[in-house]
C-alpha cells in the first residue's frame, strides 16, 4: 500500500516511517503491485511490447508512459507514477526533466552513466553451488546487462538470503576493478553496477 504524509511525502505501508502519522490513501497492494510490475518490465526488460521508446541511457518520456499506463489502467493518475517513484526504499527509478528510467535491474541493452563509485571494497552474494565458478572465471552479468554488487556486507547478504539458504559472500577490490579497466557504477546507498568483476579482484570472506 502506497500513503502520503502531508510533511514526509509518499511512504509504503500503513504508517509514515518518520513521524508515524497514518497519512492519507494512494494506492492499495494489487494496485501497486499491478503498476509496479508493469513499469518495472517496461523500463527494465520489454520496452519496445510496452510501446515505449528508451534513449540509450535507459530514458523514458514520463508523459509517453503515463499515456501507456492510462490506457492499461482507467483509475491511473500521472502522480500515481510519482508515488510509486518516491515510496520506493530501494530506490528502483528516477525521474528528472519529464522523464524516468530504471536505476538498476536491467536486461534491455542499456549503457547507464552513473558516476564511478569511490568505495573501497563492494560485496556479491554467491549460492555454494555458483562459488567454484566465480572465483575461477569472475562475475559476468547472467541474463543482465550489468552485474549488480552490494555497497555492504549485510546488503550483499541480504540479496542473496533470496535466492539461497548459505549465501557465501565475496568481498571484491574496487581499485583493483577499476585499475584492470573496469568501471564501477555507483547507483545509490545500496547498489554498484559492473560490466564484469575479473576473477584476481575477488575475494571469499
Ligand atoms: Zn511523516
Amino acid at each position: 500500500m502506497i500513503r502520503k504524509c502531508d510533511e514526509h511525502g509518499y511512504f509504503r505501508g500503513g504508517i509514515c516511517p518518520r513521524c508515524q502519522s497514518p497519512g492519507r490513501y494512494v494506492l492499495d497492494d494489487t494496485r501497486e503491485e499491478k503498476l509496479g510490475r508493469f513499469v518495472s518490465g517496461a523500463l527494465r526488460h520489454f520496452p519496445d511490447s510496452a510501446g515505449v521508446e528508451m534513449d540509450p541511457c535507459g530514458w523514458v518520456s514520463l508523459e509517453n508512459l503515463c499515456n501507456i499506463l492510462m490506457k492499461r489502467y482507467r483509475w491511473l493518475r500521472k502522480w500515481h507514477l510519482y508515488a510509486l517513484v518516491e515510496s520506493d526504499v530501494k530506490g528502483r527509478y528516477e525521474i528528472k526533466g519529464g522523464r524516468i528510467r530504471a536505476r538498476y535491474g536491467h536486461s534491455v541493452n542499456v549503457d547507464l552513466d552513473y558516476e564511478e563509485s569511490n568505495l573501497p571494497y563492494v560485496y556479491y552474494g554467491a549460492s555454494p553451488e555458483e562459488l567454484d565458478m566465480l572465483l575461477e572465471n569472475g562475475i559476468i552479468p547472467v541474463k543482465q546487462r550489468y552485474v549488480h554488487l552490494s555497497t555492504s556486507f549485510e546488503k550483499a547478504n541480504e540479496v542473496a538470503s533470496v535466492h539461497t539458504d548459505n549465501p557465501i559472500i565475496l568481498k571484491i577490490d574496487a581499485r583493483a576493478v577499476q585499475e584492470e579497466g573496469f568501471s564501477l557504477m555507483y547507483v545509490n546507498d545500496y547498489i554498484v553496477l559492473a560490466e564484469k568483476i575479473p576473477p584476481v579482484c575477488l575475494e571469499r570472506i
